[in-house]
């Protein structure tokens, strides 16, 4: 890789920022495409947002990616939101148009397309979200967007009813409703159910054995998504396919938020595969390197 006087830099603003894939993904792609861009990680710390974020306009930087702690709090740095953006509060893409800076995000964007490579069409489908953190609140975003009943069930109950609330005002309310994690009622939503997502950290890296919920409640004609992504097949993917559930890693929605955010920045179709590949990679020299 040249990098020159007329080499476009891109980049992910994050604190921490060092365990980050993107730079790992969006290198990979741009040497598949031999076009003329860098990603580069910056350690951002949250004091140093907004001076960061001048420093797109200053150094010409051509677009950037935030993630944790900044999503929220960039916004107000910024020109323009998009609709999404604003309704979620969340900003994971910046595109510097001329010094003016526009922000969206490709997570739930990312999720809904990743879904819909594995699966086909996803639109208006039953979903079980488990979880009400921000990844759950972009994938319920994103998916009311495409017609599908949510259904949220939360730890914290109340902030499983604050998520519904908060898409009943913009949606069409009654679509979406708040159930209890434990008991009965989650298993009776779970027999209507053709989607379920798990947006919680359960069965992530180290507590790789945890599963969100019981694995007796799984059926073989269930769709699951599992946003986690260390491991790669989680214990929850490995008890849906074990019952004959078509089941999808955390990996996907990474891909495919990045794969977006490069077509928003070059123009260009992302090279999905390529960018997958890379990331496996790293996973899986981070892995062998815990063994
Ligand atoms: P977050 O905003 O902190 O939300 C965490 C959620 O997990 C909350 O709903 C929380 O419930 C729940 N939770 C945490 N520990 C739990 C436990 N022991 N039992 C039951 N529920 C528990 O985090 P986030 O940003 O949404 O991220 C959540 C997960 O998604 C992480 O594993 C993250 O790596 C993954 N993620 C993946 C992608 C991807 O591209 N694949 C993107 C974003 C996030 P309470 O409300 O009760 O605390």
């Amino acid at each position: 890789m040249n990098v020159l006087g007329h080499t476009k830099v891109l980049g992910v603003y994050g604190h921490p920022i060092a365990h980050s894939l993107s730079p790992v993904m969006h290198n990979a792609a741009i040497r598949a495409l031999n076009i003329d861009y860098i990603y580069v990680p910056f350690h951002v710390l949250p004091e140093n947002l907004p001076r960061a974020v001048d420093g797109i306009r200053a150094l010409g930087i051509a677009g950037i990616n935030v993630t944790i702690p900044h999503k929220e709090r960039v916004i107000e740095y910024l020109d323009e939101v998009s609709e999404y953006s604003k309704q979620i509060r969340s900003v994971n893409t910046i595109v510097n148009m001329d010094g003016r800076l526009k922000g969206d995000t490709t997570d739930g964007p990312g999720f809904v397309r990743s879904a819909e490579a594995a699966w086909g069409k996803i639109d208006g489908c039953r979903t079980l979200i488990l979880g009400a953190g921000g990844s759950a609140k972009a994938v319920a975003f994103a998916l009311a967007r495409i017609g599908c009943e949510i259904v949220i069930a939360n730890r914290t109950h109340e902030r499983a009813v604050e998520l519904v609330e908060s898409l009943g005002k913009v949606y069409e309310a009654g679509t979406f409703r708040a159930v209890e994690l434990g008991g009965q009622a989650l298993r009776e939503e779970i027999g209507k159910t053709d989607l379920l997502v798990n947006t919680t950290s359960v069965g992530m890296y180290p507590d790789a054995d945890s599963i969100p919920i019981p694995p007796d409640l799984l059926r073989g004609n269930l769709m699951v998504y599992d946003l986690v992504y260390n491991p790669g097949r989680t214990r929850l993917v490995m008890e849906a396919e074990k019952r004959g559930a078509r089941a999808v890693s955390g990996l996907k929605m990474l891909i495919y938020q990045g794969a977006l955010s490069f077509e928003m920045w070059t123009g260009m179709e992302a090279p999905v595969d390529v960018m997958e590949e890379a990331a496996l990679q790293v996973l899986g020299d981070i892995s062998s390197s815990k063994a």
